[in-house]
């Protein structure tokens, strides 16, 4: 144990930047050349030929220069428990293989669900991330159609939705045309009237509303969809409202920003990821019902495992999983080390310094922002003065993005905004400072420039040799 951590503490002290640029080719040949059938001669050896395919060039989300996807630098009382977890290896699909750690999932569950006001009926189940929570989710909600057909079921959710909506509904066997993308407003959320037109549309066309989803968080912006509006819209139609907090779940614990959630306490289900904004190690995160008989879609009775009216606490039997990690226990010690209030401020500090971030982007005039930032993300692309065409554009955005990567200075993510490639900073490192994040845009301004320069030197020696 002592050894494995001391491979990576030295890794991380090595480390001189958020990745080293590895290519997948690079990647793939060193890890293929271990005979795995010829073990080594022990762990200390192991564990260097570890750190020798993996570690050396690891991406570190602790690094303040890391910039690029939805993840968390780890805080260590969660670090502690994830070995723990390792070590003990309880499985919470019954009470009888884990006993308090089923105890212990189930306070956590009641105590995220009483933050989101779900009320004294609410229940829920910890997953291993927001795409499975997501799944669960509309699986609970469809329940409540099961003479409609698959091919009339619909789900109405943001054309700024995360995938792992459209995803789910494939994996349920509704064909594409099964979830409808409702407009967003221009601040990227979802436009209310325009979901209670579909949905009408919808009912006169003789389909069956399956669920809402709204988005408390995109996953580009950081957009909150007005959840209260959606609220009534579901209400009125009684539709399912899921909200997708997989990203914005850690404003529960914000003292500044609780409010942008107002609305998530009328959701029937609700997302959480803890490995995003609760600063866990993957994975982490938590589906929750308004109705805790709704898990009741995915119960099912093994006589070996958890026999009818057994009467045990079996949380198996809310679960699309059966063996099941005990990822709550990071939760726990998080929140019995430091407290809900110092998580809650970590996120509030990054919000803080994306705000700060876009302030000063806001004065530099080769760069373009897409929109002010909701959360912790700023969705950009470098347009110098007297710009290239837009599909250059691309080209150059492109290339910062990669060179980037491949120097291992920093590392930040891409995207597309109205089908123009974009670059996005997502900021989840509390300890990241405003000077480390304008240092990646110093990075990126001067990349930018630097391409833009060579394109324009090589297409007018192009044309003089023509
Ligand atoms: C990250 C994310 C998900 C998916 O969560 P995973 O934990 O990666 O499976 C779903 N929805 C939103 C809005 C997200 O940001």
């Amino acid at each position: 144990m002592k050894a494995a951590l001391l491979t990576v503490v030295n890794a991380q002290a090595g480390a001189h930047g958020p990745a080293t640029g590895t290519s997948p080719a690079q990647a793939r040949t060193s890890v293929n050349q271990v005979d795995l059938d010829a073990p080594l001669p022990g762990l200390d050896a192991a564990l260097e030929e570890v750190r020798r395919l993996w570690l050396d060039d690891a991406v570190w989300f602790h690094d303040p220069a890391y910039a690029a996807h939805l993840n968390c630098p780890v805080v260590i009382p969660a670090v502690v428990g994830e070995h723990i977890v390792g070590a003990v290896n309880s499985s919470l699909d019954t009470f009888d293989q884990s006993v308090g750690a089923t105890m212990i999932e189930q306070r956590l569950i009641r105590w995220v669900a009483d933050r989101a006001r779900l009320g004294a009926h609410a229940d829920g189940v910890f997953t291993s991330g927001g795409s499975q929570s997501n799944l669960q989710a509309l699986i609970v909600a469809r329940r409540r159609t099961p003479a409609a057909p698959a091919d009339r079921v619909r789900v109405f959710t943001s054309a700024e939705s995360h995938f792992s909506i459209e995803k789910s509904a494939a994996i349920m066997g509704m064909p594409p045309e099964a979830v409808i993308a409702i407009p967003v407003d221009a601040a990227h959320r979802m436009d209310t009237e325009a979901l209670a037109n579909a949905i009408r549309r919808s009912a006169a066309r003789g389909e069956v509303p399956l669920a809402v989803v709204a988005t408390a968080g995109t996953t580009d912006f950081g957009a909150i969809d007005p959840l209260e509006d959606i609220a009534d819209v579901c209400a009125a139609a009684g539709t399912w409202f899921h909200v997708d907090a997989a990203y914005g779940g850690g404003l529960l614990v914000s003292r500044k920003r609780r409010g942008l959630l107002a609305g998530i306490e009328r959701a029937d289900s609700v997302t959480i990821d803890f490995h995003k904004t609760y600063f866990q190690p993957v994975s982490s995160s938590a589906l929750l019902v308004r109705d805790a008989a709704a898990l009741q879609a995915v119960t099912w009775h093994a006589d070996y495992l958890n026999p009818t009216g057994s009467g045990n606490p079996d949380q198996v039997n809310k679960s699309l999983q059966t063996t099941r990690r005990f990822d709550a226990l990071k939760l726990w010690l998080t929140l019995r080390v430091m407290g809900p209030d110092l998580v809650g401020d970590y996120l509030d500090d990054a919000i803080d310094l994306a705000q700060a971030v876009h302030a000063a982007m806001a004065q530099m005039d080769d760069l373009e922002i897409a929109a002010p930032p909701h959360l912790s993300t700023i969705v950009f692309r470098y347009r110098p003065a007297d710009p290239p065409e837009d599909a250059e554009l691309d080209e150059v955005n492109d290339a910062i993005r990669s060179e980037l990567y491949r120097s291992g200075t920093a590392m930040v993510a891409a995207t597309s905004v109205n089908g123009r490639r974009h670059l996005k900073l997502t900021l989840l490192n509390p300890m990241a400072s405003l000077e480390d994040i304008l240092v990646i845009v110093a990075h990126v301004r001067r990349i930018g420039q630097r391409m833009t320069l060579l394109r324009r030197r090589s297409a007018a020696t192009g044309s003089a040799h023509q």
